[in-house]
């Protein structure tokens, strides 16, 4: 009948063009980008500058990122702010895993990116993408607040295109 006949129709050019699909993921996308969750946890050093980030000078607030959460099931951020101990990695990995899906992850300072001064130590890991899949990448040692929120930006655009 001529009902089921349109229907198949709309069916097919939704289908065909992601109409429905394209746009709300669009929407969420956009929310997700304004407003990302980290995860309250530091490494070393690095660490105290992703603190003073959080602080009321640099105001991350003023971005929607304010809210780091103490359990990985209520965040979508990893900000790797620290040296990987080889003895630290299992713990890191199993955080990340028990984060929920869509999740990113920012490598913050040289240590976080390739190990930086250990790098050729034996019991540093040489950089978090040896196991996680890094967004971001902050380089220093260590990047000021203002490097982290400019990480922060640049993940929003990834996120929202
Ligand atoms: Fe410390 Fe520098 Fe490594 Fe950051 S990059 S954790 S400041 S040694």
């Amino acid at each position: 009948n001529i009902n089921d006949d349109r229907k198949s129709v709309i069916h097919d050019v939704l289908n065909e063009n992601n109409i429905i699909l394209t746009t709300v993921e669009r929407t969420l996308n956009w929310a997700r980008g304004n407003s990302i969750w980290p995860l309250t946890f530091g490494l070393a050093c690095c660490a105290i500058e992703m603190m003073a980030t959080a602080a009321s000078r640099y105001d991350l607030a003023r971005f929607g990122y304010e809210v780091f959460r103490p359990s990985p099931r209520q965040a979508d951020l990893m900000i790797i702010a620290g040296t990987i101990t080889k003895k630290m990695k299992p713990a890191v990995q199993r955080i990340y895993e028990q984060m929920p899906e869509p999740k990113y992850v920012i490598a913050m300072g040289n240590c976080a990116i390739s190990g930086g001064p250990f790098a050729e130590s034996y019991n540093v890991v040489p950089g978090g993408d040896e196991f996680l899949p890094v967004d971001v990448y902050i380089p220093g040692c260590p990047p000021r607040p203002e490097a982290l929120i400019h990480g922060f930006l640049q993940l929003k655009k990834k996120i929202q295109s």
